[in-house]
């Protein structure tokens, strides 16, 4: 690698050449975090890296993660306080023992919620722990969280809360409040590294705890969100049938240049923008133009930009709704917000249009953005496997259309994908890995794939994977749709799968065929004996789609599954869940 810069001298071109060409993408993004903590370091800038540091601060940093974000995180803040002289060591939580808890003296927690207020998988056992009765008095302990979530789930950041409420009530104390992030974090998350390694590098300390210095590298990607990479659409299909009720489209992205790389299992972030409709109506409904200038935190815009690209419009969740109603200090809002199923109630299906129409006030463009939220990047579970299809990412996407109150509805990135974008448009996307999504390390080990309806997408790319690298390990797909005729999504590329070698079982739910619905829970309950099996033969079980009524069936009819074939109790038969999910053999990636 050649250095262009000559302010550099030769001796400090040749070190710098040496120490890049060994490293990966990873450890790069470590020491940009340790420069940048260099140089936020009163100037000091110590002639080595104090890598083995005397009687330094110690600090340990403990990562639940699901998506890796928390774990990108850990490692951005262990970089910085590598750079002011702390010893710092990041362990994954389910890798660390809850008994050296009660000795530790400094500790940073990050860990995210999913869905309706649970732990990652990774963070289960330590979240029992923590808020259990087994918890121990935590006086010595100094301590800071950082909770990850999604403000469109109720219960947000829960996991984090909760963790932190737990060591405030065993004694211990905290270094900063606790920190909620919503899915766009990044300037905050930032923000608070800069804030807390200040804070904890500056502090005297009184911990004399042998930690060792080992910091796990962060797994940023060069392209992310706030640098997402335009993909080029090289092929756009709707693969659910012209008689079909369901608008699933099978959409393949060019990522050629970007040198982007994604395993079977990772999701690819999409930033969309939101239906033009949608957008004008708020504009007429608030008498703005959409010409006004307004400040968000990516820039300044016209307002008409800012509702179209980087304001959230299509969905509502409880804190537009709160400050919406500190502004208007409307009465029937007030009482929305104060009945939990009233707000539940209200937040399915409504946006921000509705809230305008139904609670009017004159905002000023300057109010209505500050109202809203940032515009979220959706997420798609990958389609395809780099080893089949090289340079592009696939994905597979159900369009979300409805009516309510008289007024067409659709969701902003499918209707995206759908109604705005054609073959060689361009899309802002980047990769989310999904290191808690994964196929076995070891090929041969069978793999039993559950999914119903788009939920299918990852299924496709863990069996393009397998076929593009030979890999004939035992596979036995459960697919659930609507109807036969019309939504057998990717069914001739299953069958042909199927024909050499790469899939050996598929069974298949269409729930719509009949009178009665049949979905795949009910095909696992017909192939019980078998599903629990190839269970004892160590395959693995995956699980995705639909995470609130689906996931749950699922898992239930699972353990309905233990009890009847394993012959355990129902206490047992949770425990044995519990075993796989630890061992990572029951995989899921439900939303
Ligand atoms: P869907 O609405 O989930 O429907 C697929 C099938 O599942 C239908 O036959 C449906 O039957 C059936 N179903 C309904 N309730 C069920 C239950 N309790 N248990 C088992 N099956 C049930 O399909 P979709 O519209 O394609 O939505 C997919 C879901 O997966 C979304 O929630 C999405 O967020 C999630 N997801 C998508 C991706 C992706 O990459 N696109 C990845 C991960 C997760 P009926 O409708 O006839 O009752």
């Amino acid at each position: 690698m050649s250095i262009p810069f000559n302010f550099l001298n030769e001796q400090q071109q040749n070190a710098l050449s040496s120490l890049s060409a060994g490293l990966n993408r990873e450890q790069i993004i470590w020491l940009s975090g340790y420069f940048q903590g260099l140089l936020n370091s009163s100037g000091n800038i110590p002639a080595t890296l104090p890598v083995q540091p005397q009687k330094n601060k110690q600090l340990k940093i403990l990562y639940g993660t699901h998506t890796g974000r928390s774990k990108t995180i850990a490692g951005q803040l262990a970089g910085k306080l590598a750079a002011r002289g702390v010893e710092v060591q990041a362990v994954a939580l389910d890798e660390y023992k809850t008994r050296q808890l009660a000795s530790e003296t400094n500790l940073v927690f990050i860990v995210s919620t999913h869905g309706e207020g649970e732990p990652p998988a990774m963070a289960e056992d330590f979240y029992e722990f923590i808020t259990g009765k087994r918890s121990p008095q935590l006086p010595k302990l100094n301590y800071s969280v950082v909770a990850l979530g999604d403000k469109s789930y109720k219960l947000f950041c829960k996991t984090g809360i909760d963790i932190d409420q737990a060591l405030a009530k065993a004694g211990a104390k905290s270094i900063l409040p606790v920190l909620t992030l919503d899915v766009d974090f990044e300037d905050q998350a930032a923000q608070w590294i800069s804030q807390f390694t200040d804070i904890f590098a500056e502090t005297p300390d009184a911990s004399d705890q042998p930690n060792p210095a080992s910091i796990p590298p962060s797994q940023s990607d060069l392209y992310s969100r706030k640098n997402p990479f335009r993909a080029t659409v090289i092929d756009k299909v709707k693969i659910t049938g012209r008689d079909s009720d369901k608008e699933v489209y099978h959409v393949e992205l060019s990522l050629d240049g970007s040198g982007i790389n994604y395993e079977p299992g990772d999701s690819v972030g999409i930033l969309a923008n939101n239906p033009p409709a949608l957008v004008d109506a708020i504009l007429k409904q608030t008498n703005l133009s959409g010409t006004e200038q307004v400040t968000l935190k990516e820039g300044n815009y016209s307002l008409q930009e800012a509702l179209s690209d980087h304001l959230e419009i299509t969905v509502l969740n409880r804190e537009v709704i709160q400050k919406y109603l500190e502004k208007t200090g409307n009465k029937k809002l007030q009482e929305i917000i104060e009945d939990e199923t009233a707000l539940d109630r209200y937040l399915y299906g409504h946006d921000v249009l509705d809230l305008l129409e139904e609670f009017p006030f004159s905002f000023s463009a300057r109010e209505l953005a500050d109202l809203l939220r940032s515009f979220p990047a959706r997420l798609y579970s990958i389609s395809s496997s780099q080893s089949s299809v090289g340079d592009e990412v696939h994905i597979t996407v159900a369009t979300v259309r409805y009516s309510h109150k008289g007024r067409e509805r659709g969701g902003a990135c499918s209707t995206f994908l759908a109604d705005r974008i054609e073959i060689d448009s361009t899309v802002p996307v980047f990769i989310e890995k999904n290191p808690a999504f994964k196929l076995p390390e070891n090929e041969k080990t069978p793999v039993i794939l559950i999914g119903a309806g788009t939920g299918v997408a990852p299924y496709r790319a863990f069996l393009q994977h397998r076929e593009a690298n030979n890999q004939k390990g035992k596979t036995w797909l459960f697919f659930g749709e609507r109807r036969f005729h019309s939504d057998f999504l990717y069914q001739a590329e299953w069958q042909k799968l199927q024909k050499d070698g790469y899939l050996e079982k598929i069974d298949v739910a269409f729930s719509r065929d009949q009178e009665e619905k049949i979905y795949v829970q009910n095909r696992l309950i017909e192939r019980q004996k078998e599903v629990f099996a190839w269970l004892n033969n160590g395959a693995n079980i995956y699980l995705c789609g639909d995470i609130k009524q689906m996931a749950r069936d699922v898992q239930k009819t699972l353990l309905q599954i233990f009890e009847t074939e394993g012959g355990m109790s129902e206490e047992k038969a949770l425990e044995y869940l519990k075993t796989l999910k630890k061992e990572k053999r029951f995989q899921t990636d439900v939303y």
